[in-house]
């Protein structure tokens, strides 16, 4: 490849490049996340820090680092979180340096956070693009049956996490990418085809 191009051209998917999966509570980003990183070996997760507790199907160092307020409090005075985000009462963040290490090891890197913390992502200067993907349900209604569904919601958090997605929706237009998740296989699929044609687009590396 590099024969054809000029001096400090090159394609993204010769470095690591970051898929930012964003959407409302609801939007399916976990399993989603879990069926692309099955899929595609060249993808790893950012896990994230959160003082939220941990659910019974969970895995500290897998899908969250569980800490306590005091640690996290500590992260963030440290400057050791890339971003953070406060949401129904817990803290999350991501970890600066897992993130740079993936990157700068040519690993892609998939992250799972909410609208504003993607959009944090996207300002904070890496120096990797970052891809910004927006998922949806197919529907309003599909979108508050999901969170019922979940079963671990009182009334509060669902009227508190309907008004956050309704909020989340507006910044649609901030985003390079929106996939509907009707179907966990299609919207897969879909992201795979994305992130294939990230790798392939052209860029001149600044250094
Ligand atoms: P949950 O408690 O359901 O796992 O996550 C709640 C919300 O926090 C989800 O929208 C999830 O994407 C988001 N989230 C998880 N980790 C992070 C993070 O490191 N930063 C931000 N900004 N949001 C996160």
């Amino acid at each position: 490849m590099r024969e054809f191009l000029p001096p400090g051209w090159g394609v993204q998917g010769e470095r690591g490049i970051a898929f930012v999966i964003a959407g409302p509570s609801g939007a399916g980003k976990s399993s989603v996340i879990a069926e692309l990183l099955r899929r595609d070996p060249r993808l790893s997760f950012s896990v994230s820090a959160t003082t939220r507790p941990k659910r019974p199907d969970e895995v500290h160092g897998r899908d969250y680092f569980f800490v306590s307020r005091e640690e996290f409090l500590r992260l963030r005075e440290e400057g050791k979180l890339l971003e953070w985000t406060e949401y129904q009462g817990h803290l999350y963040g991501t970890p600066r340096e897992e993130v740079e290490r993936k990157l700068s090891a040519g690993r892609d890197l998939v992250l799972n956070v909410e609208v504003r913390g993607a959009l944090a992502i996207a300002r904070a200067g890496i120096p990797h693009p970052v891809v910004l993907i927006f998922l949806v349900p197919p529907s309003w209604e599909e979108l508050v049956r999901r969170i019922q569904a979940r079963g671990t919601e009182s009334p509060e958090a669902l009227k508190e996490r309907l008004r956050i997605a309704r909020a989340e929706i507006k910044e649609i237009p901030k985003f390079h990418y929106l996939v509907v998740n009707a179907d966990l296989g299609e919207a897969v699929e879909e992201i795979l085809c994305i992130v294939r044609a990230e790798r392939r687009r052209l860029v001149r590396w600044s250094g």
